[in-house]
């Protein structure tokens, strides 16, 4: 169950509550968040929900006996907006677009791809500067070093940054550039990220991981919103199946699906997803027509000299003409009334 609380509820009447909830068989737990304090029970038995309904400092009771209960949709039906600032939203009815290349590489690269996003209207730019790689001799990322750039040059444009955090020592360090902290599918249940994530008053993006299943990723939501920070937002990348003709299989399933279970705007990283230049724009229209309130995908101004991920990169015009067909697929499918 999820209880929701009053702001001002005092210490007695907390105490009176979860002494009331244990006394069911319920174990508490309590959240706090930027935007609001729950107590979770976690409990088996079935009990008059007046019994604790009435009690007082309490706004609502929910029952969600799911694995994961504050992402899920049982409890909120309203979707959750994130809010970058400057009038930049990831959240159900707006379609967001980010672009950039896998890895930030040089100076001059990012000016570049500043340039093609403002040229494109796009206000979020991606780009790794630690990179988890499979091969420990592949390009790692410019580090700190080369977000402090990126930040320098993209905020002045007023482009918002998504990067990827690898391990909680750059939390921290690389808070005052981020705009969103992308966790990596490799780090999807790296569940100590997620608890420190959940520490952090800016939005997360989580990954789904490479193997890891819908109620996987919900939980691994769950793990940063019970933490504190409700600043979510899901992204379907693509899994490992028996299937070798595609880097990934981009699961498309995922997208309707989470978009019931949850009140989390979902994106597609068709990128990622099928790994193969040519097909990437049809992957992130079919994610759109899907239901996915943003698409992610990688782009550089010459993909085949991009440091990593070249092969399912587009060029400038690639990306400019997809940009335009992503917003007008959009259209579409708002006189589709999905859901
Ligand atoms: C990336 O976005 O470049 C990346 C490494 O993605 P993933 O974690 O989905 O492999
Ligand atoms: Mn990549």
């Amino acid at each position: 169950m999820i209880i929701q609380l009053q702001p001002d509820i005092s210490d007695s009447q907390k105490e009176n509550l979860i002494l009331k909830v244990n006394g069911i068989g319920y174990k508490t737990t309590e959240v706090k968040t930027q935007l609001g304090s729950y107590l979770i029970g976690i409990g088996k038995k079935e009990f008059d929900i007046r019994k604790i309904g009435q009690l007082d400092g309490i706004i609502d009771i929910h029952i969600v006996s799911d694995e994961y209960k504050l992402v899920s949709k049982k409890w909120k039906v309203k979707p959750t907006s994130i809010d970058l600032g400057d009038n930049v939203f990831i959240k159900e009815g707006e379609m967001a677009v980010i672009t950039g290349p896998c890895s930030i590489e040089t100076e001059e690269q990012i000016r570049a791809v500043v340039a093609h996003c403002i040229e494109n209207d796009i206000k979020m730019m991606r780009g790794g500067v630690f990179k988890p790689r499979s091969s420990p001799y592949a390009f790692r990322g410019l580090g700190l070093d080369g977000l402090k750039l990126w930040h320098e040059i993209a905020s002045e444009a007023g482009i918002k940054i998504v990067t990827e955090v690898m391990q909680t020592s750059q939390i921290e360090e690389m808070y005052p550039y981020v705009d969103v902290y992308q966790v990596g599918a490799r780090n999807s249940q790296n569940f100590n990220l997620l608890d420190e994530l959940g520490k952090v008053d800016k939005a997360v993006m989580i990954k789904r991981g490479i193997s890891g299943t819908i109620e996987e990723l919900l939980q691994s939501a769950e793990y940063v919103f019970s933490g504190g920070n409700e600043k979510l937002i899901l992204c379907e990348r693509g899994i490992r199946t028996y299937e070798r003709a595609s880097r990934n299989t981009l699961d498309l399933n995922a997208i309707p699906i989470l978009k019931a279970k949850s009140h989390l705007p979902v994106i597609v990283d068709p990128s990622h997803g099928i790994g193969i230049r040519a097909y990437v724009p049809q992957m992130a229209l079919a994610g759109v027509m899907a239901g996915a309130d943003g698409i992610i995908y990688e782009s550089h101004e010459v993909p085949e000299k991009a440091y990593s991920d070249g092969q399912q990169t587009l060029d400038f015009a690639q990306s400019a003409r997809l940009a335009s067909w992503i917003r007008e697929s959009f259209e579409m499918r708002k006189g589709f009334d999905l859901l």
